[in-house]
């Protein structure tokens, strides 16, 4: 039987404009040169990893950079922390540096407060690239936690800075804030949640509810991923979270259906495109 879904793609899904940044430079070199040394996955989504890596792209980590000489670098949108920097010079590493914008403003805020005794917290995921780098900018004396519950162990002071990863959902930044007001401290919080992820939070609040069923697509490990997709799946019931074509099954659907496609802001355009047109195949 044909189902004969009505498939669209939200328009405003896609990469952000640091994501597109990053690739383009990458791009361009490897267009010209053949390969390119990248630190880390150049995004959070293994199928447009595996397309640039045909391309010559090579993800190393950070241990492979400390064997590295004489080669350019490209550090991706998440930024890194002062050390890669230092290590670049020692090797004689030309960095091809995509560090987003967003990202290093926050980084020079950290450092500002740092410099100036601040204590600072970030709202961030432990070991993620982004929170290394903006942990790095204090020494390493930021306290990071995920959850609040992870201060109850801390001795917290009086006084204190808030920060938050980029990526992460406004709502519960928010919710933390209040929580450490009502517990009496004295804290200067700073909403700094990058509007490309906040701003497609509420687009997608209003995307979801025109649908029968929302594909989410995304790479499993995109912080953006997993917070988007909690927002999907809270304003519609009937979200799935697939990382490409191949985890769409039939049960998923009902003859008939409108299906709604969107994605983080790691999720290439190609990829939603041809989601949909193996949906449209059902
Ligand atoms: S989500 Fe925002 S901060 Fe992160 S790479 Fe995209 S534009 Fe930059």
């Amino acid at each position: 039987m044909k189902y004969n879904l009505n498939v669209s793609i939200d328009q405003d899904s896609g990469f952000c404009f640091g994501v597109v940044y990053a690739i383009d430079m990458a791009e361009e070199i490897l267009a010209e040169e053949g390969y390119l040394y990248c630190l880390g996955d150049i995004v959070h989504n293994d199928e447009e990893v595996t397309r640039l890596k045909a391309k010559g792209l090579r993800i190393i980590s950070h241990e492979d950079l400390q064997g590295i000489r004489d080669e350019k670098v490209l550090i991706r949108a998440h930024g890194e922390a002062p050390e890669t920097y230092k290590l670049a010079l020692e090797n004689n590493i030309t960095l091809i540096d995509a560090s987003c914008p967003v990202v290093l403003k926050l980084q020079n805020r950290i450092k500002n407060s740092h410099d100036s005794q601040e204590k600072v917290f970030i709202f961030g995921k432990h070991g993620h690239a982004e929170v290394i780098g903006l942990q790095g900018q204090t020494n390493n004396e930021a306290i990071v936690f995920q959850d609040i519950a992870e201060l109850e162990d801390v001795d917290l002071p009086d006084k204190f800075t808030l920060y938050s990863q980029t990526t992460k959902s406004t709502a519960k930044f928010y919710q933390i804030k209040e929580e450490l007001i009502n517990r009496g401290h004295d804290i200067k919080a700073n909403d700094t949640i990058c509007r490309q992820v906040s701003n497609r939070d509420e687009e997608l609040r209003k995307f979801v509810k025109n649908y029968d069923r929302i594909v989410f697509v995304s790479g499993k490990k995109s912080s953006n991923g997993k917070v988007l997709f909690e927002v999907c799946l809270q304003h519609n019931p009937n979200t799935y979270f697939v990382s490409n074509e191949d985890e769409l099954t039939k049960e998923m659907f009902n003859p008939g259906d409108k299906v709604g496609i969107c994605g983080a802001t790691s999720t290439p355009m190609w990829l939603m495109s041809q989601v949909k047109k193996a949906l449209e195949t059902f």
